[in-house]
């Protein structure tokens, strides 16, 4: 929503600042951003916000917003993550226009960049251990001792440097700093790592470097070589900015500004990708795309659809202090939007069986079902009925409590779209007690499941026709974990001690729709009073397999209501 002034409604802090710099002139008008991620781990919905934040002002600025890979860790980095938050990001909907960017691209600039800072007297190659570094930096109270190498001369530093960087010294026996000042009350302005010995090859640079650069001093030359304007990135990186102000200044190079937000957390889930990582290597889930895992990959295996994604990561807004979002907020998004999107269908998961005694034998016949009822377009579909079928068992009970309007001896009830049915009696295995069918009888006169004596039932139940039912598999999804916030649950506890044992509930002989078992994966159904359900990606014409994305009741809206 720009006007003339390429100005656009500042909804929030980053784009009132951007509506400053449009006012002033600054990068001529231009707004130019970029996600960063690192391939060490698949995208979460974390990285949702930022994607859309970064990707949303580009758009409304009419500008653009790069895709760059922040790969300047060999050891920690694999192709395969490079892959997945590609397809994440462009399934998610956002488009970065030319080629993906790769920050291993710029390794010959940023030497050079570090040879002129060495060259200028702002670097030096120090001999003393990581554990040393870390002893001469000092505490928060106390300054930090300059190293017996801070004051080599820069011909001495260029040369060591160079040799580091010919592999002629082990990892970890030197390091190259930045010179700034020991005393500063900003540790990390305290002669700061900016290159390390690391004999690795390098995902996309194989062993053409042994020494890679450090966050803080490549993030800006990476932002400066791309002609980024507003460099935006999360919290814990606000006290490092003045150091990326340092190198950028001191290299006289393009200085984009930096810009912090508020990382996104979520109750009920962890979000580092280091934990993360944890519950795939250690088997709690199958993998990062694990229906439960807050990856977009899972989200997607679980039913979510990139608009509620989207719409969820413009409700919580962009902010400036860290807070966490309810969990349930996320799933009343992916409601709303299968609630105008997904086809209505029966299935029934935890089947019996029922008998209509007056339905002549061999007989079937076809209602008329609505597809969705929030969407005519949907048009209708018609479902085999016959004379044996399937119904919840659950729906039935041989003595009812108080307030159960469903299906009971006597009783008479409606199933949906078909006839009213009236049940008889139960039948028992003698051995073990169990209902094995049911026995009812239907009005004729009901057909489409309304009375034309305008007699009423209390209840509706979903069924199946037996004869046409598919068996389908299907995986009850609950969250992840059973504390609100499982990384802080406790002294001497771990996030895995609060995993929810009842995460994933596997059903395997469900009664389905027969038109379900052409349903492709990521198709996502609303099963009648049931709550949505989405095909797995293995699910085939043979083994329909099915994930709960989420049941219909919304606590969100109930937390809404309440705070009305
Ligand atoms: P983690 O802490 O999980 O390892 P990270 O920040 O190291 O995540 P990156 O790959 O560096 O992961 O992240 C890419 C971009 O996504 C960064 O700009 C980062 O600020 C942003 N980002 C990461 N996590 C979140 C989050 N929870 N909320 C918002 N933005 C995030
Ligand atoms: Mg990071």
């Amino acid at each position: 929503m720009s006007d003339i002034n390429n100005k656009v409604e500042s909804t929030d802090f980053i784009r009132e600042i951007i509506n400053g710099d449009m006012e002033t002139g600054k990068n001529g008008g231009r707004v130019i951003t970029r996600f960063p991620p690192e391939p060490n781990g698949y995208l979460h919905i974390g990285h949702a916000k930022a994607i859309c934040l970064n990707f949303g002002i580009a758009s409304d600025y009419k500008g653009s917003c790069n895709l760059r890979f922040d790969d300047t860790n060999p050891v920690k980095e694999e192709e395969d993550y490079v892959r997945s938050i590609i397809e994440d990001v462009k399934w998610l909907g956002f488009d970065w226009g030319k080629e993906v960017l790769f920050a291993s691209d710029y390794f010959e600039f940023m030497y050079e960049c570090a040879v002129n800072l060495i060259k200028k007297g702002k670097a030096y190659v120090d001999d003393l251990t990581g554990d040393e570094i870390r002893e001469y930096r000092g505490t928060l109270t106390e300054p930090g001792k300059d190293s017996p190498h801070r004051g080599r001369k820069p011909e001495e530093n260029l040369e060591l440097f160079e040799r580091m960087r010919k592999g002629e010294f082990p990892d970890g026996s030197r390091v190259l700093r930045a010179r700034i000042d020991m005393s500063s009350g900003n540790i990390n302005m305290r002669d700061p790592v900016m290159y390390r010995i690391m004999h690795a090859p390098h995902h996309r640079t194989g062993d053409g470097w042994c020494i890679y650069p450090m966050y803080d001093f490549a993030h800006g030359i990476e932002d400066s070589v791309e002609g980024i304007t507003h460099s935006i990135c999360t919290l814990e990186f606000e006290n490092h900015r003045p150091l990326y102000d340092w190198f950028l200044d001191e290299l006289g190079i393009h200085h984009p500004q930096q810009i912090e937000f508020a990382r996104l957390n979520l109750t009920y889930t962890v979000m580092s990708k280091r934990k993360l990582l944890r519950l795939v290597e250690d088997g709690h889930v199958s993998g990062w795309d694990d229906p439960r895992m807050p990856t977009i990959s899972g989200l997607r295996r679980r039913g979510y659809t990139p608009g509620a994604i989207r719409d969820f990561c413009e409700r919580i807004g962009v902010a400036k202090t860290n807070s966490t979002v309810d969990m349930a907020l996320l799933e009343h998004c992916i409601r709303e939007d299968l609630n105008r999107r997904a086809m209505r269908v029966m299935a029934v998961l935890d089947p019996v069986k029922v008998v209509i005694e007056n339905y002549p034998e061999g007989r079937e016949e076809l209602v008329e079902a609505v597809n969705n009822p929030e969407d005519p377009s949907a048009g209708k579909r018609e479902i085999p009925f016959s004379r044996t079928l399937y119904i919840e068992r659950e729906d039935f009970r041989e003595d009812p409590p108080k307030k159960f309007f469903r299906l009971a001896p006597g009783r008479e009830v409606r199933l949906k779209h078909a006839y009213y049915v009236k049940c008889r009696e139960a039948v028992k295995d003698p051995s073990t007690g169990e209902i094995t069918e049911i026995r009812c009888t239907y009005d004729p006169d009901t057909r489409g499941g309304w009375s034309a004596d305008g007699r009423k039932v209390m209840g509706t139940l979903h069924w199946v026709s037996a004869p046409h039912a598919r068996n389908a598999r299907v995986r009850l999804y609950d969250r992840l974990f059973t504390e609100e916030n499982p990384d802080s649950a406790g002294e001497g506890r771990t996030f895995t001690d609060f995993l929810n044992p009842e995460s994933c509930r596997n059903l395997d002989s469900c009664k389905v729709e027969p038109a379900l078992a052409s349903a492709a994966p990521g198709n996502v159904f609303q099963f009648l009073r049931l709550g949505y359900f989405c095909a797995d990606m293995e699910t085939s014409e043979t083994d329909p397999v099915f994930n709960r994305t989420i049941s219909l009741k919304d606590t969100w809206a109930k937390i809404e209501k309440k705070s009305r």
